[in-house]
C-alpha cells in the first residue's frame, strides 16, 4: 500500500441503481479525472460543486456516460488528499468501464478500507471515528445508530484524550521531580500523586465498564432459548420472528444445532439462539448439540427458559433450572393452553428459580407482544446495570486497551505509595498513556491499523 498512489474504487454497492459513484483519491486524482470527464460548461469545474459532463474513452473518444463530477481538493477532503467523485448512471457495466479508464490513466484499485486509512493517516479522523464509520454502515437498530453517531462525532475520542492528558499531567509532575530534585521546587508529594492516579484510574474504569452497555447498543443482547426437548423452544423462536425459521416437530431433539436469528425490540437489537434441548445425551450427535447449547448459554446475556406446563417437572427441567441460577432472563411456562396445567409458577419458585415467570402459549400469537415487552425490559435492565455518563466503548479492542491502561495505573499507584523513585512511577504512567493512545490511534502500529481497517470493504 503506497500513500503516493492515486486510488480508485466504486463508493456505491455493486448492482443496478439510479447512481453509482466512482471515487478517486490521491495527488493525481484531479489530473486523472480530467482525462476522462469533460465538463459540458465552464461552471461545471468549480471545486466542491457537482457539474455535468461526459465521460469519454481517451483512446477512442467514445462517450461512456453522461455523468456528474465533483472535485474536493485536499487537505479539507474525506481523505485529506485531492478527491474526485464521478456520479455515473448506476449500472455495473458503466462502473467497470469507468474504473478501467481511471486505471488506464494511472490510478490503482483501492485496498479494502484504504480511503478511511488514508483519512486516518492524514489526521482527518482518529481510529475510533474510523470504526464508527464501519459501525454506522452495519447499523440495524436505533440504539446502534445513536452509539455510532456519537462515536463518529468524536465523543469517545474526546473522552480518551481527556484521560490521556490526565496521565500526561501526572507524568509531567514526575518528570519535574526527576529533573529538578535538587532545586527545592515545591512539587506534589507521593501520596498526592497516588491519589491523582487513583482518581484517574476510576475514570478509566468507568469507561472500561461501559463495554457491556456499548456492546448491547451496537450488537444487541444475546438471548439463548433453553429448555428440555419438546418444551416449545423452536415455537417460541418462531413466534418472536414471525416465521417458521426453526423446525418445529413433535419428535424430541430436533434442533441439534444452535440456530441464530436477530430481532429488534424497540431500539434494541436482540440475537436469539435456539439451542438443542437440555437433556441427557442419547448419541454422539446429540452430545455435540448439547455441548453447543452450554457454550451458547455461557455467552448469552439473557436466558429464555422454556418449561412445558402440561407435563410434570422432570430431571431435564432440573438441568435447565440449574443453568438459570444467577442469570438474567425470563422463564416461560409454555403450553398453558393445554388443560389442566401440571406445572405451576410456584413449582419453579419453590425450586429456586430467580427469574420472572410468564404463563405462555407459543401457539397463540397474541402472547408475542407481552413476551417482546418483557424481553425489552430485561435488556433495558442489563443496559442500565452499569454507570452511564453518555459515552460507551463497544469493541473488544477498546476494552483491552483500557484494561491495559488500568493495569499500568495500578502499578504506578502502588510504586508511588511505596515511595519508589519517580522514574519507576513514570514508566508505568507512560505505559498507561500509550495504552490509551492506541485506542484513538495516537500511538499505533501497522498491526492495529490492519486489524481496524480489515473490516472495511473496498471503496470505504
Ligand atoms: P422444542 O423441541 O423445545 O424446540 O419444541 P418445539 O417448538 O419443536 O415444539 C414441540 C411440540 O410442542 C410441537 O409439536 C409444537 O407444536 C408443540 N408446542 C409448542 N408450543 C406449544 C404450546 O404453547 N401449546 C401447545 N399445545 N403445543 C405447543
Amino acid at each position: 500500500m503506497y500513500a503516493e498512489d492515486t486510488i480508485v474504487a466504486p463508493a456505491t454497492p455493486p448492482g443496478k441503481g439510479a447512481v453509482a459513484i466512482v471515487r478517486l483519491s490521491g495527488a493525481r486524482a484531479i489530473q486523472i479525472a480530467a482525462t476522462l470527464w469533460h465538463p459540458l460548461s465552464k461552471a461545471a469545474l468549480r471545486p466542491r460543486h457537482l457539474g455535468l459532463g461526459e465521460i469519454r474513452d481517451p483512446q477512442t473518444g467514445t462517450i461512456v456516460d453522461r455523468a456528474m463530477c465533483v472535485t474536493m481538493p485536499g487537505p479539507a477532503s474525506l481523505t485529506g488528499e485531492d478527491v474526485v467523485e464521478l456520479h455515473c448512471h448506476g449500472g455495473p457495466y458503466i462502473v467497470r468501464r469507468v474504473l478501467s479508464l481511471a486505471m488506464a490513466a494511472g490510478a490503482r484499485m483501492a485496498e479494502p478500507g484504504e480511503f478511511s486509512r488514508r483519512a486516518f493517516l492524514n489526521g482527518r479522523i482518529d481510529l475510533t471515528e474510523a470504526e464508527a464509520v464501519a459501525d454506522l454502515i452495519d447499523v440495524r437498530s436505533e440504539s446502534a445508530l445513536q452509539q455510532a453517531i456519537g462515536q463518529l462525532n468524536g465523543a469517545l475520542a474526546r473522552r480518551v484524550e481527556q484521560l490521556r492528558s490526565g496521565v500526561i499531567a501526572i507524568r509531567a509532575h514526575l518528570e519535574a521531580e526527576i529533573d529538578f530534585a535538587d532545586e527545592g521546587l515545591k512539587l506534589p508529594g507521593r501520596d498526592e500523586i497516588a491519589a491523582d492516579i487513583a482518581r484517574l484510574a476510576d475514570d478509566v474504569a468507568l469507561l472500561h465498564d461501559s463495554f457491556r452497555r456499548g456492546r448491547l447498543a451496537r450488537d444487541g443482547a444475546r438471548a439463548a432459548i433453553v429448555g428440555k426437548p419438546n418444551a416449545g423452544k423452536s415455537s417460541v423462536l418462531n413466534l418472536l420472528l414471525g416465521t417458521d425459521r426453526a423446525i418445529v416437530t413433535a419428535v424430541p431433539g430436533t434442533t441439534r444445532d444452535v440456530i441464530e436469528e436477530s430481532v429488534t425490540l424497540g431500539p434494541w437489537p436482540l440475537v436469539l439462539q435456539d439451542t438443542a434441548g437440555v437433556r441427557e445425551a442419547g448419541d454422539e450427535v446429540e452430545r455435540i448439540g448439547i455441548g453447543r447449547t452450554l457454550s451458547s448459554v455461557a455467552e448469552a446475556d439473557l436466558l429464555i427458559a422454556v418449561f412445558d406446563s402440561s407435563r410434570p417437572f422432570e430431571d431435564d427441567d432440573a438441568r435447565v433450572l440449574a443453568l438459570c441460577q444467577g442469570r438474567a432472563g425470563l422463564a416461560l411456562l409454555n403450553k398453558s393452553d393445554l388443560r389442566p396445567p401440571v406445572l405451576s409458577p410456584a413449582d419453579l419458585l419453590d425450586r429456586g428459580l430467580g427469574m420472572p415467570i410468564m404463563r405462555f402459549s407459543a401457539l397463540d400469537a397474541d402472547g408475542a407482544p407481552a413476551l417482546r415487552d418483557e424481553l425489552g425490559r430485561a435488556i433495558e435492565a442489563l443496559a442500565a446495570a452499569g454507570p452511564d455518563d453518555g459515552v460507551a466503548i463497544s469493541r473488544e479492542r477498546h476494552r483491552e486497551a483500557l484494561a491495559k491502561a488500568l493495569e499500568a495505573l495500578a502499578r504506578a499507584r502502588a510504586s508511588a505509595l511505596k515511595g519508589m523513585p519517580p522514574e519507576i512511577v513514570a514508566v508505568d504512567a507512560a505505559a498507561a498513556a500509550e495504552a490509551l493512545g492506541t485506542l484513538t490511534g495516537e500511538v499505533g502500529t501497522e498491526d492495529v491499523l490492519d486489524a481496524v481497517f480489515r473490516e472495511f470493504c473496498i471503496g470505504k
